[in-house]
């Protein structure tokens, strides 16, 4: 499949490139329509049989991430390899790095949330006070440090909220020991005025700068994300700089999110994305061109385009809780994605529901 001769959309003949994606999410998902609008084929690997992206991917390789032989596979009949998914296991990726276009730092310096902060901080950008936590007397030396209210999180494998706790006095103290049998970070419980994300794909001469949007969570679980931003243009520009600067002297390429606390005239590194992010959705309809059609001209080595937002938008994404609430047909302006999950469970990532007010 890799490479092959084809007749392209717009009749001319030429390389039909494969892209090899390790997961089959919603991200696989609306990668793999990016891809196939700029007449790209992609192939997925994910253990899910029944996995969103397999519906729409050109072929389809069911697998764990750890299983070298089905990477090794996925990247033999692939031009190019990206990952969808960020706890693939380093020791897997390490054979099949060299088709692994984006390179493989970023997911790294991402799956452990002490080093991403540390590496943060080293290129220049702030983050809440935090300190490594291994036993209830490094907790209670960094709650000295740091005060209440903080957060413990495990240092690896969380996600929407999973793996964290709030301290706001000494007795939760007692419960957080329990937490404590993997490494953890602790940090400052940052009373922001609301949260916002940078989402950037860098290819080796430029890095183009998603317009930034405002995030908000429910139960640690991105709820909305709104456009423009409720603060100045140069305090976005600001942010948008820093981002720039952060991905250029990690030396990253591709895609990478970055979720920030803002808060009076700061703003605060929480974490980054090596992938396209959910507060990027609203990019397919509410952009000029969208974080999934970037990342496929980035793998293609095709020009990245420069977007623009189109109007006011605002996105939704709809969970498991929330099925009653999707429309039953879009109105004007409106644009529902349902992902195809069979399984409904209350916090599980259902679809996504963006307005655009042009
Ligand atoms: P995370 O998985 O680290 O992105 O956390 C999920 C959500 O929990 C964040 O988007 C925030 O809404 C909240 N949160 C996490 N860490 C902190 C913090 N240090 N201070 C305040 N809120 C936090």
């Amino acid at each position: 499949m890799k490479g092959d001769e084809g007749v392209k959309e717009d009749g001319a003949v030429g390389t039909v490139k494969t892209i090899g994606i390790i997961g089959a999410g919603q991200l696989g998902l609306m990668l793999t329509e990016a891809a196939h609008e700029l007449d790209a084929r992609t192939i997925c690997l994910d253990p899910d049989p029944e996995a969103p992206a397999f519906a729409v991917s050109d072929g389809r390789i069911v697998a764990r991430y750890d299983d070298v032989e089905a990477l090794q596979r996925l990247a033999d009949e692939s031009d190019v390899v990206t990952y969808e998914f960020e706890n693939v296991p380093s020791e897997a990726l390490s054979r099949i790095a060299p088709k692994i276009k984006q390179g493989v730092q970023q997911l790294y310096d991402s799956q452990d949330r002490l080093t991403e902060k540390e590496n943060a901080c080293k290129h220049g950008l702030k983050t809440p006070k935090f300190a490594a936590v291994d036993d209830e007397a490094s907790l209670r030396e960094a709650i000295r440090e740091i005060g209440f209210p903080c957060v413990l999180k495990t240092r690896r494998l969380g996600y929407d909220g999973h793996g964290q706790e709030i301290l706001r006095c000494e007795g939760c103290v007692e419960r957080a020991v329990k937490m404590l049998d993997v490494p953890c970070i602790l940090e400052e419980f940052v009373k922001f005025d609301f949260e916002a994300s940078v989402i950037l794909v860098a290819d080796e001469t430029q890095i183009i700068a998603f317009p930034v949007g405002q995030n908000i969570h429910k139960d640690g679980i991105l709820d909305e994300s709104i456009l423009p931003l409720p603060a100045a243009p140069e305090f976005s520009e600001r942010m948008v700089e820093a981002s720039k600067n952060f991905m250029r002297e990690c030396g990253y390429l591709g895609i990478l999110a970055i979720e920030y606390f803002v808060k009076g005239d700061e703003f605060y590194f929480n974490e980054m994305a090596p992938r396209p992010h959910n507060s990027g959705h609203w990019t397919i309809e509410g952009a000029t061109t969208s974080q999934f059609r970037e990342m496929v001209h980035f793998l293609l080595g095709e020009p990245l385009e420069e977007p623009r937002l189109v109007g006011p938008t605002r996105m939704w994404n709809v969970l498991g809780r929330d099925m009653e609430r999707v429309p039953k047909s879009p109105a004007e302006g409106e644009y529902i994605h349902m992902y195809g999950k069979k399984e409904v469970r209350p916090l599980r990532k259902m679809g996504h529901v963006t307005t655009v007010k042009r």
